[in-house]
């Protein structure tokens, strides 16, 4: 992959439908990105799959839907007011704002370690040797809630989906009879403060989660934890054909890991920056319910009814950004190629991920008999796939272009012959190669 990478899929990104910039037309806003006709399509398609496997496939995992903003002693107990933090740098020059860890090309977060790493480094903006110290930045973005703005309204977006489940997991249990070990997901929006929001729709402020939390005896932490780790990287091989060699393991040592947890892998994708954080999988122990259970004064043990003992749960995490899979999807599908002396651009997505999965064209657009007949075959694949695109624009040659920069798998083209013989030709997005079915299979 070279440098231009990026460039490349953010302007295939706008010039096909997949990402926009939040209100574009006033200039953007740093870290929010809105979706497209494609991008909504492809985001559905890698949500259901995450929800089904994650879900619907399991016989106690349950779902939650939480709301965005939650009473603000849930984040206190949670740490996150007191310890959802970056490190920060200002630059006394010229008033920048950088992450400390990110300008120092650590993992680390530790404030001592930054300050003896960055003491001879210049601000990336200005280039003067003026930075301040490091120090702790809260990433919460504040609201208030009513028509009153003081301290007692004060409101918070959630950082983290996972909040809400921790809360009803009493709710959850109960509702569902459910007995441990059992997990309750959630796909949500979740909102941090970023200092430096950048490459695209890596880091940004307004993001979208997929969350698990697996509620366990404390005795099968170690299984439990080895289980997800090993559902995460299936799910990205197997169910969105990520080719292994675009990831690896990445374990989190002391002075990475977030407040809460006891052990943290995440695994990285080869973005064009290099290898990030795409997925983590992260051992919560009782960190969460036993704040919940201090600070709401409410029993939150579990009652084992074979043992008769009762205990707090432990538990695992799994926990993935929706954004920065997709980006992942659509890079790890990228290919420039060239077929016949002629370049194309293709997204070799899995056929259940494509926005479209078919593509049915007239071949010429000017002879009634063929639109006609085009029309009858592309309404009855649609009322079968839904996802099917009507194009006739421009030449064949253009059209099968760009149905392979969006990842269209097959492209039908109705011609003479099919007035004939009903047969329509099917155009392979990977091969380029073309067969002739007969309409009756197709549909
Ligand atoms: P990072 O170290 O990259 O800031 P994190 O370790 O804080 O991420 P978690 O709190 O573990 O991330 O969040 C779980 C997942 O949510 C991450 O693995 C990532 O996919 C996604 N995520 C977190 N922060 C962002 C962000 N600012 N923009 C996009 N996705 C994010």
């Amino acid at each position: 992959m070279n440098d231009d990478t990026m460039e490349k899929i953010v302007s295939l990104c706008k010039r096909r439908g997949f990402v926009f910039q939040a209100s574009e037309i006033y200039g953007g806003v740093s870290g929010f990105w809105d979706y497209g006709p494609l991008g909504v399509e492809l985001a559905n398609k890698i949500k259901a799959t995450w929800w089904k496997a994650m879900v619907t496939a399991n016989d106690n995992i349950f779902g939650v839907d939480g709301a965005i903003i939650q009473n603000p002693k849930l984040w206190e107990a949670s740490g996150h007011i007191a310890g959802f933090t970056d490190p920060l740098v200002d630059c006394k020059n010229c008033h920048a704002r950088h992450r400390a860890d990110h300008l120092a090309d650590t993992d680390s977060t530790n404030l001592e370690e930054l300050k003896d790493l960055l003491k001879d480094t210049a601000c990336p903006t200005c280039g003067k040797k003026e930075l301040t110290e490091p120090r702790t930045y809260n990433m919460m973005m504040k609201t208030w809630v009513g028509p009153i703005e003081d301290d007692s309204s004060v409101a918070y977006l959630r950082p983290e989906t996972a909040g809400s489940i921790f809360t009803n997991y009493k709710n959850v249990q109960e509702t569902m009879r459910a007995k441990l070990p059992f997990g309750v997901a959630q796909i949500g929006k979740a909102f941090r403060n970023e200092i430096s929001p950048r490459d695209f729709i890596f880091r940004v402020r307004e993001l979208e989660q997929m969350e698990m939390q697996y509620f366990i005896h404390p005795s099968t932490q170690t299984e439990v934890y080895e289980r997800w780790r090993e559902f995460a990287w299936d799910f990205l091989t197997t169910q969105l054909g990520i080719d292994e060699k675009n990831l690896q393991w990445h374990e989190h040592d002391e002075n990475e890991r977030a407040h809460y947890a006891a052990a943290a892998h995440d695994i990285y994708f080869k973005y064009p920056q290099g290898f990030k954080e795409l997925w983590g999988t992260h051992n919560r122990t009782d960190y969460d319910l036993s704040n919940h259970q201090r600070v709401s004064g409410k029993d939150l043990q579990y009652f084992d009814d074979e043992t008769h003992k009762r205990f707090v749960p432990y538990v695992v995490e799994s926990s993935v950004g929706l954004g920065r899979l997709l980006l992942a999807t659509i890079i790890n599908a990228y290919h420039e190629e060239e077929i016949n002396g002629e370049k194309r651009v293709v997204l070799k997505l899995q056929f259940e991920l494509a926005p479209y999965r078919f593509a049915v064209s007239p071949l010429l657009k000017n002879k009634p008999e063929l639109v006609e007949k085009a029309r009858d075959v592309y309404r009855s694949l649609k009322k079968k796939h839904g996802n099917v695109m009507w194009d006739d624009n421009g030449n064949i040659g253009k059209r099968y272009r760009r149905q392979d920069e969006i990842g269209t798998p097959e492209c039908i083209v109705i011609d003479f012959q099919t007035l004939d013989d009903n047969t329509v030709t099917i155009r392979d997005r990977d091969t380029t190669e073309q067969h002739r079915v007969k309409i009756e299979n197709l549909v």
